[in-house]
C-alpha cells in the first residue's frame, strides 16, 4: 500500500479511537499541559518507558518522547517540541501547544488540511548574487547548490502536473521580503525554501526542516534565551505547516540517508511572512567536509530533490484524500 494511503487509513482509525476521550480546550495556551497517558489513550496506544524515553505505540504508529527534553519521534522521525516533556502530577506531560499544533496535526493530518488541493508550489532557492550563503572549505557555494537542487525539485513536481514558480532561476540577489511577496503574487498554495547549513563545529551534519514557530513560544535554536516570540502570517497555517514539514523531513531522511536533525521551529523571514503553508529545508552542512563533498555530487542533489518533491507530493495527496 502507498505510504500516504496507509497514513490516512491509520488516521481514520485513530479518530474513531479518540472519539471517547474528552476534547481539549479549543485554544492551545502555551502553559497548559497534556499528560502522555492521555496522548496514549487518545491514539489507542500502549505506553512504556525505555531508557529516557516514553514510548507510545499501536499496530500502525509510534510516538516516542524523551523525558526532560524537547526531542520526540513520530514513526521514527525526529520532531522538536517547543517545550520540554516534564513530570507533573499526572506523570510525564508535554505542553498542550505541542500536542495540538505539532503531534496531532501529524498524526491525524487529514483533519487539519486547509480547504482546496494545492496546485501551485513556489520554490525558493536561498540566497543568490552578492549573498553567497554558506561557503564550504572546497568552495562549494550554498547559493549555487540550492539553485541546482530547486531546479531538480521543479522537474519532479512538473512531471506530476504541479505548477511550479521559483523566486529565482539564476544567480540573482533577492531580498527576503520579496520572496514572500512573490509567493503571494504567484497565488502559491505551498512555499518551500531550500538551503544548506553551516556550523562552527565541522562535525555537525545531517538534514533538518524548519516551520514557523508557534506564537508565544521560543524557536527551537533559541529555547529559554528570551528571544522573539512574535506571531506572523506563517501562523495562519500552524497545523498545515506541521503536516508539510513532517512530510518533507520524513522523505528527506529516507532519500538522503543523512542523520535526522528533525523538524524544527524558527521565525525565519520567509516562514514568518509567507501566507500559505511553508517550510524551509536545510539539506546538509557545507561546514562538514563529507557533506560538502556530497553537495557537489549530482546523485546527492538528486536524492535531496527527490526527498523534497516526495514530501510536497505526500502533502498534496493528503490534501486530495481529505476532500473525499
Ligand atoms: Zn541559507
Amino acid at each position: 500500500m502507498h505510504s500516504t494511503t496507509r497514513q490516512l487509513f491509520i488516521s481514520r482509525i485513530v479518530l474513531l479511537a479518540g472519539a471517547g476521550v474528552p476534547a481539549l480546550a479549543a485554544s492551545a495556551s502555551t502553559s497548559a499541559t497534556v499528560a502522555l497517558s492521555y496522548v496514549a489513550r487518545f491514539y489507542s496506544m500502549t505506553s512504556s518507558t525505555s531508557g529516557k524515553k516514553v514510548v507510545m505505540k499501536n499496530k500502525w504508529n509510534s510516538i516516542e518522547v524523551e523525558t526532560n527534553s524537547r526531542r520526540a519521534w513520530i514513526n521514527g522521525v525526529m520532531v522538536w517540541l517547543h517545550h520540554p516533556c516534564r513530570k507533573g502530577g499526572r506523570g510525564w506531560a508535554i505542553r498542550e501547544v505541542d500536542f495540538k499544533k505539532l503531534i496531532d496535526p501529524i498524526m491525524r493530518s487529514y483533519a487539519f488540511m486547509p480547504p482546496g488541493v494545492p496546485t501551485t508550489v513556489v520554490l525558493d532557492p536561498g540566497h543568490g548574487g552578492k549573498d553567497s550563503g554558506a561557503v564550504g572549505k572546497r568552495k562549494v557555494y550554498e547559493k549555487l547548490a540550492v539553485l541546482s537542487i530547486a531546479k531538480r525539485v521543479k522537474t519532479h513536481l512538473e512531471a506530476k502536473k504541479i505548477k511550479v514558480r521559483m523566486t529565482r532561476t539564476d544567480d540573482t540577489f533577492i531580498p527576503l521580503p520579496q520572496r514572500s511577496t512573490f509567493a503571494a503574487k504567484a497565488d502559491a498554495d505551498l512555499f518551500v525554501s531550500i538551503h544548506a547549513d553551516s556550523a562552527g563545529d565541522p562535525g555537525a551534519s545531517g538534514v533538518e526542516t524548519f516551520i514557523m514557530s508557534v506564537a508565544g513560544s521560543d524557536s527551537s535554536n533559541y529555547y529559554g534565551k528570551g528571544g522573539d516570540k512574535s506571531a506572523g502570517k506563517g501562523n495562519l497555517h500552524d497545523a498545515a505547516n506541521a503536516v508539510l514539514g513532517f512530510s518533507i523531513q520524513s522523505n528527506l531522511v529516507k532519500t538522503t540517508k543523512r542523520s535526522d536533525r528533525g523538524l524544527r521551529r524558527a521565525r525565519f523571514s520567509v516562514l514568518k511572512n509567507t501566507s500559505c503553508p511553508a517550510a524551509l529545508v536545510e539539506c546538509g552542512f557545507l561546514s562538514n567536509p563529507e557533506e560538502e563533498a556530497l553537495m557537489i555530487e549530482a546523485n546527492y542533489r538528486e536524492a535531496v530533490a527527490r526527498g523534497i518533491s516526495n514530501g510536497i507530493l505526500g502533502y498534496i495527496t493528503l490534501a486530495k484524500r481529505s476532500r473525499k
